[in-house]
Formats: C-alpha cells, sequence, structure tokens
C-alpha cells in the first residue's frame, strides 16, 4: 500500500477500509494482487448490480470499441443513444406506464442531482428544497446541501443554504408520523419554512443507515408535495436498478415522481452513467442551458441498453432478487436474534442493513470480515450499521459463504468486546 500513502491524497477511504490491492474481479469475487479472493458484499457501493465484469454485458461494450463507433460525441446524437432511449421507454417505463423525458447529465451521481434541483428551482421559482434527515445526495455544494451528515457539510467550509431538513419515516420512533409535521409546516402561513420547489426524498435511505420508508410515508410526501406545488424528487441513486427487487424502488408504492434521479448500476457495468427522468410537462430547460463535457457516454450507453435486455424483459430476475433479498434478510434476522435483539436489521430486497448500534462494533467487524475474505461497508449516521448490498446476480453459494464470514466476525467482536458492550 506504500504508493497509496506517500502517492494518494489523505482523502481516499476505501482503501482505509480495504487495504489490498484489487487486480481482477468477476461477479461477486475480486482477486488481490496477492492472489486472495475475496467476496464483495458492497457492489461499488451499488454502482455493481450486475457483479463485476459481467460477462454478457462485456461482449457488447468490447464489439462497440472493436467497431470504432463513436466513443465521445459530447451529447450528439448516436446510434447508441437512440437504443439506449427506445429500449429504456419500452422494456422499463411502458411495462410501468411511466413516461418521461431523458436529461443525460454529467457522469455522477451528485451531477444528476444538481440538474434535478435547478430544474425544480426553475419550473417553480421557488429556492427552498425540502430533504431528509440523514439524506445522501452528494457531495457537490447543491447536493450536500440537502445531505444530512454533519462531518461531509463541514467540510464544505461555506454556508450551505437552500434545503430544509424534516424528519424521515422513524425518525421520532414508530409512533410518530412525520408527516403531519411536514404537512403542518408546509401549509402553515407562519412556520418560518419557505415554500419548497421541491421534496427530494430516498425510498431507503443508503449511506444514511439503510433507513426504510413506509408505503404510506411515502404516500404522503408525494401528496404533500402536490397539495404545495413542489416538485416530488425521488433519488433513485443507489436504490434504483433492482437495487430493492423492482427496477424503481418506488414501484412498491405506485408513486409517480416528477423527476426521477438515476446513476450508479445505471450504466450496468460500473461505467460512470447519470440521467434524469423529467416528467413531460416539466421539461422547462432552454437548449443548452444545462451542459458538461460527458453527458451519456455513449460505451456506458451500450452497456445500460445490454443491462436491461439482459435482466429486465421478464419479471424473473427481479423475482428472484425479491426471494434472495428475503432469505438474506431472514438470515440477518437470525444472527440479531442470537443476540437477544439488541441489534436492529432492516431495508428491502438486496438492500440491507445490521444496525450493531455501536460503531466499534460494525468497524471491528468490517475489519474481521475483510481479513477472512469479505468486503462489508458500514453506514449510517455514526457508521454504525453494516451494509450488505450483495451483486443481485450474485449465486447462492458465494453469499451463503459471505453470510458465513459476516456471523463468524460478529461472533469474533462480540467475544472480544463482551464486557464493553454488557
Ligand atoms: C451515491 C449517491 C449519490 C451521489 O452519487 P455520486 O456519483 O457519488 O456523486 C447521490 N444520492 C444517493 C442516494 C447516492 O447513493
Amino acid at each position: 500500500m506504500h504508493a497509496f500513502e506517500v502517492l494518494e491524497s489523505n482523502v481516499r477511504s476505501y482503501s482505509r477500509s480495504f487495504p489490498a490491492i484489487f487486480s481482477r474481479a468477476r461477479g461477486s469475487i475480486m482477486l488481490t494482487e496477492g492472489g486472495r479472493k475475496v467476496i464483495d458484499f458492497l457492489s461499488g457501493a451499488g454502482a455493481l448490480n450486475y457483479g463485476h465484469n459481467n460477462h454478457q454485458i462485456k461482449a457488447a461494450i468490447t464489439e462497440y470499441l472493436a467497431s470504432d463507433a463513436v466513443v465521445h460525441g459530447l451529447d450528439m446524437a448516436t446510434p447508441a443513444k437512440r437504443e439506449f432511449m427506445e429500449i429504456f421507454s419500452s422494456v422499463i417505463l411502458r411495462e410501468r406506464n411511466l413516461q418521461y423525458r431523458f436529461q443525460f447529465t454529467g457522469p455522477t451521481g451528485a451531477n444528476a442531482i444538481e440538474a434535478a434541483l435547478k430544474l425544480s428551482r426553475k419550473v417553480t421559482g421557488r429556492q427552498n428544497i425540502i430533504s431528509f434527515t440523514n439524506g445522501y445526495h452528494g457531495m457537490s455544494l447543491g447536493a450536500i446541501a440537502a445531505s444530512g451528515n454533519r462531518f461531509y457539510r463541514a467540510a464544505s467550509s461555506v454556508s450551505l443554504a437552500g434545503a430544509t431538513f424534516m424528519p424521515y419515516d422513524g425518525y421520532l420512533g414508530p409512533a410518530v408520523d412525520t408527516t403531519d409535521y411536514l404537512q403542518k409546516v408546509l401549509t402553515d402561513e407562519s412556520s418560518g419554512v419557505d415554500r419548497p420547489a421541491a421534496i427530494l426524498v430516498e425510498t431507503v435511505q443508503g449511506e444514511g443507515g439503510i433507513n426504510v420508508a413506509s408505503k404510506e410515508w411515502l404516500q404522503s410526501i408525494q401528496a404533500i408535495a402536490r397539495d404545495v406545488g413542489a416538485l416530488f424528487i425521488v433519488d433513485d441513486i443507489q436504490m434504483g436498478c433492482g437495487r430493492t427487487g423492482e427496477f424503481f424502488s418506488f414501484e412498491f408504492a405506485a408513486l409517480s415522481p416528477d423527476i426521477v434521479v438515476l446513476s450508479k448500476s445505471l450504466s450496468g457495468y460500473g461505467l460512470p452513467l447519470s440521467m434524469l427522468l423529467i416528467k413531460e410537462g416539466l421539461d422547462a430547460w432552454r437548449p443548452g442551458e444545462h451542459t458538461g463535457t460527458f453527458r451519456g457516454n455513449n460505451l456506458a450507453l451500450v452497456s445500460g441498453t445490454a443491462a436491461i435486455n439482459l435482466y429486465w424483459r421478464s419479471p424473473t430476475f427481479s423475482q428472484g432478487v425479491q426471494r434472495m433479498g428475503e432469505l438474506v434478510r431472514r438470515r440477518l434476522e437470525a444472527i440479531a436474534a442470537d443476540y437477544g435483539n439488541s441489534f436492529a436489521v432492516r431495508g428491502r430486497g438486496l438492500a440491507l442493513g445490521f444496525d450493531c448500534q455501536a460503531a466499534e462494533i460494525a468497524e471491528a467487524t468490517m475489519r474481521k470480515a475483510f481479513k477472512k475474505g469479505l468486503i462489508v461497508e458500514r453506514c449510517g449516521p455514526v457508521d454504525q450499521v453494516v451494509k450488505v448490498l450483495p451483486a443481485l446476480t450474485i449465486d447462492p453459494e458465494t453469499l451463503n459463504r459471505g453470510l458465513e464470514i459476516f456471523q463468524e466476525s460478529l461472533a469474533e467482536t462480540l467475544k472480544q468486546t463482551r464486557s464493553a458492550v454488557i
């Protein structure tokens, strides 16, 4: 790790959690330079829903490269973009009775969030954005202003204006419906909360600790947005593309967001690709008004099309993810039960979190797991939640082995820290 310690900025992060040099990867297995095989339960923070170097998707992009088709063309029209939009429209949108326009933004999730916030403000002529406690939307100034985490906010060193935070589902305990408060402050003429351009929400908070919003809660939020003339934006960057068991994380609640933000697994191959889905009447942009050099990169559009063709033409894949999610959840719940339920298991589909309640337990478990051959990361306000995010294409054997390693690592951690914990 010498080069990384000496040459790379101190800001490096995941290479500290997983101190090894990773040279190759396939499916759910990563190989280190030293020849060690490691199971990946992080999946590029949700950018690798179909696994590393998915060979069927790879075939599409190697063929594209070999043919000298256009790789970079700014946002010029290409067959690759035409095919992506047509397939996405017919296989994903039409099947779900949804109708949207596509805006390809800069390559990162944060780029797409910035575009969504800018468009909401432009459409409504308002400035305020309602976002939620523990929400995470990226690192650029507009996105971080709408994100809860104090550690990240503080690093900005400027005032982060433009967002008002409201309690997410469950933030005040299971007995309180936090939408009552939102409804009240947005309709009361003297609440001190400005009328919002948009309400921005994750249906499951990925970085914030795998906090799950209920169907009823999400439906209320959408209704409130409509009621007060705000756009309803779902940030589906991490939870979209099948992570919760359906293509969009909001399908289970039959929501109809005004803007959907997609990134991470959209390209299907870990290549950078982000876009907004914008309801027809809300596409208020003037030509070229929001731009960028790397928008809708063609290679990523080709792999994105291949992923949709491979996995989303029939319900089989989605059903498999839901079944696997239930299995993993039951397994994690059984582990929690072994310890008298002092831990909590949360999630939907294959986005699961094991809340260790204490940051030290989560960290020690993660480090032990890595030594034993498993990558699992942490999330939540103080990194106290172990995030279980396997590839949606993982085989049962690898999944099982990963869960065993997690269980053993937690058990050893608790044995060592027992006196401190009890
Ligand atoms: C990762 C993430 C982002 C930011 O995406 P970047 O590509 O890292 O800028 C925004 N929102 C959610 C929900 C995310 O998980």
